[in-house]
């Protein structure tokens, strides 16, 4: 499958890794939209949040642990942070491959309008 994400998982291509365990991946994001901007990952392929089964929802639980994980050590746990999943169309998802962004590192904008 040519999925960039899932390239990441197996090691075919390089990323700044800041956390890894039997079920996800937690690396910097390559086009950081904040001072600290980090993109987690199931290992497991699952398209979007559409597509997450009734199996996967320790998955998902999983990738907020890391999250949590990773904000403490990159020193933002206190100051704040932001997680986002975009998902389809309307949401702005690029990749196809379910994900969390870790925003932190300053204040953030407020969320998107329409
Ligand atoms: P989304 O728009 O929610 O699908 O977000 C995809 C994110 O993945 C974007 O913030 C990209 O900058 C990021 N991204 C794409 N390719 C890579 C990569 N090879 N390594 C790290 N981050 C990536
Ligand atoms: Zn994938």
């Amino acid at each position: 499958m040519d999925c960039i994400f899932c390239k990441i998982v197996n090691g075919e291509l390089p990323s700044k890794k800041l956390f890894e365990n039997d079920v996800v991946v937690a690396f910097h994001d390559i086009n950081p939209a904040a001072p600290v901007h980090v993109v987690i990952i199931p290992k497991k392929h699952i398209a979007s949040m559409n597509d997450v089964e009734d199996e996967d929802w320790p998955i998902i639980a999983e990738m907020n642990r890391a999250a949590q994980v990773v904000a403490r050590e990159l020193g933002i746990a206190e100051s704040g942070y932001r997680t986002a999943n975009n998902c389809g169309k309307n949401g702005g998802q690029e990749v196809f491959h379910l994900h969390n962004h870790l925003l932190g590192g300053a204040k953030l904008k407020p969320l998107a309008s329409v």
